[in-house]
């Protein structure tokens, strides 16, 4: 029913990187005990106060990124994708800035590169297809491999194939993908029957 595979799309944070970003600290930093997304609650306050606070955030970004280590199968991964000619690219709701920082600091090349100002964020599906565009495939073609439910239901809502990648921090996550792998080093297992199906 999908078209043979043609690219792998990465979510960032806790699939290729570990650092050690804490999201809720920074939300309560910025927001107290509101329950909200940090981007979204951002986003809804009134400019002069959105400017504080992404600065605040900017910094905590920044910080956790200089500490951020890649993920133990990220090199071999990537060879192998590049021997069967599959392309790569990430989408993250992570600045650019923080990705470069990353970039510079591990010589590591993700491929095409979603960060935050370029689309929407997910679950909204804009940053699979603009992540697409850059590679010129359509998301029929492509999986989304990410750790949280909103990369597998922006994957869904563009139309790839997907897999969940089970973290220590969202294992208790169940969301409906078409694969479920425990380490990222799982995924050639995935991907080598997906290609050979
Ligand atoms: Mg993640």
């Amino acid at each position: 029913m999908y078209p043979p595979l043609q690219a792998v799309l990465f979510d960032l944070d806790g699939v290729l990187v570990h650092s050690p970003l804490d999201l809720p600290a920074i939300k309560k930093e910025l927001f107290g005990d509101a329950s909200i997304f940090i981007i979204e609650g951002i986003e809804a306050l009134p400019e002069h106060e959105r400017d504080e606070k992404n600065d605040i955030l900017r910094r905590r970004e920044l910080e956790a990124a200089a500490k951020a280590t890649l993920d133990p199968a990220v090199h071999e991964l990537f060879d192998w994708l590049e021997s069967k000619s599959l392309k790569r690219g990430i989408i993250t709701r992570n600045s650019r800035e923080v990705v470069e920082l990353i970039v510079k600091n591990h010589d590591v090349d993700f491929g095409a590169i979603v960060a935050r100002e370029d689309a929407p964020p997910k679950p909204d599906p804009g940053a699979v297809h603009a992540v697409c565009e850059i590679l010129g495939v359509e998301p029929e073609a492509s999986v989304m491999v990410g750790d949280f439910h909103f990369d597998i239901e922006a994957g869904k809502n563009a139309g790839c194939r997907t897999v969940f990648l089970e973290t220590e921090k969202f294992k208790h996550l169940e969301p409906v993908a078409d694969a479920r792998i425990k380490s990222l080093g799982q995924l050639k297992g995935v991907l080598g029957n997906w290609l050979e199906n």
